[in-house]
């Protein structure tokens, strides 16, 4: 039986050309492609700047350095998200507030943000979960009323947009991803983009080992440099990006078209200013005392899944450190006992799609649950 994988990358022969053509060229670290790349971002996203980075989690630590986050400043972070939006908050040794999640959107939302807010907090970060933007407009009230910067880790959030206009302009600073399994990919890679020239050419000092000219390092800075080779990959795949979201939302549509008639699942809910998801991820909710068996039986019929990662306040490095409770972020934990991940990605078979909607309707069917 051939196994319907959760995710999978589009490249191909375009990608290894032009990766052929970098490693020829002889100058294989940052360059020339790395430039173009950013510029095709920039303008995908409608943005001024951008920078490259070796991945998601650098172009977020690179974000906190910029915004000079030390350990005497508060981050507030959604417990609901991927480890790196918090981890970089502890790279600086800063205090960590972790917020709980929308009970329908599974994203932070301007109360959870408020009600979490100190006279410490020095920067917000919010995170598109699953590639769904957060109200951007009702979140950056909190910012013009008590000034602290709000930064978006957007990694899985490149392509969707928030009324109307593609995720990359809504705050000051968002940062993508290229992982494998996001919607584009470098294997490995991320970006920032921005509007602001300042935060830009701060931005590329920190890439860059905090350096001004050669071995002059003002600033505490990184290696956070992509590679010429990674670039090459990436403006291929930009290529791609509208062709890949238009196909997720075809998929994720007629998910909801045909799950939406089984009564023990629920399906995504998507508000209004949500005009275009990216579709990351295409998750269910289901009863957690069936979640695991309906997992197994899809495995069992050749359908991967993957559950949701859980929130960083019952991830065991925090627990350890922080001694949090599971009702910390009752939202975000009651969400992911529920979650699970089904295949979307570009190419995914319609005779594949019919097939995971048939299995699961099998499942309900005789009486799993
Ligand atoms: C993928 C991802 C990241 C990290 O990106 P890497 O490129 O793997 O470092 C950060 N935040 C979220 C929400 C992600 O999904």
């Amino acid at each position: 039986m051939k196994i319907i994988p959760v995710a999978n990358p589009n490249i191909g022969i375009n990608e290894a050309k032009a990766a052929y053509k970098v490693i020829k060229s002889g100058w294989v670290s940052m360059g020339k492609k790395v430039e173009e790349f950013e510029k095709k971002i920039a303008k995908f996203t409608n943005t001024k700047y951008a920078i490259a980075m070796n991945n998601g989690t650098s172009a977020l630590d690179a974000l906190l350095s910029a915004f000079n986050i030390t350990n005497k400043d508060e981050v507030l972070v959604p417990s609901l998200t991927y480890v790196s939006t918090a981890n970089v908050v502890m790279y600086k040794n800063a205090k960590i507030r972790l917020c709980d999640s929308d009970n329908k959107t599974f994203n932070t939302n301007k109360d959870f943000l408020e009600k979490s807010i100190t006279n410490k907090t020095k920067l917000i970060i919010v995170t598109d979960m699953k590639g769904m933007p957060v109200d951007y407009d009702l979140i950056k009230k909190i910012s013009s009323k008590r000034r602290i910067p709000i930064i978006a880790d957007s990694a899985e959030s490149l392509g969707a947009s928030y009324k109307n206009k593609l995720i990359g302009s809504q705050l000051i600073a968002h940062s993508f991803s290229f992982f494998a399994n996001k919607n584009i990919t470098t294997a490995e890679g991320g970006m920032v983009v921005t509007n602001n020239k300042k935060l830009y050419e701060k931005l590329k000092i920190i890439r860059n080992q905090g350096q001004i000219g050669r071995y002059n390092h003002v600033l505490l800075g990184n290696n956070f440099r992509m590679t010429d080779i990674m670039a090459s990959i990436g403006i291929e795949q930009v290529k791609k990006i509208k062709k890949i979201t238009t196909e997720k939302n075809k998929i994720a549509n007629f998910y909801n078209k045909e799950l939406s008639k089984i009564y023990q699942i629920q399906i995504p809910y998507i508000p209004k200013y949500v005009t275009q998801h990216s579709w990351y991820n295409y998750s269910i909710k289901v009863d957690e005392k069936f979640r695991n068996k309906l997992v197994k039986y899809l495995k069992k019929n050749g359908i991967e899944t993957r559950l949701s990662f859980p929130p960083i306040h019952i991830q065991p490095y925090y627990v350890k450190k922080f001694k949090y409770k599971k009702n910390l972020c009752p939202n975000a934990y009651k969400a992911y006992l529920k979650f699970i991940d089904l295949p979307i990605w570009f190419g995914l078979k319609k005779s594949s799609q019919i097939k995971i909607i048939n299995v699961i309707k099998s499942f309900f069917r005789n009486g799993n649950c």
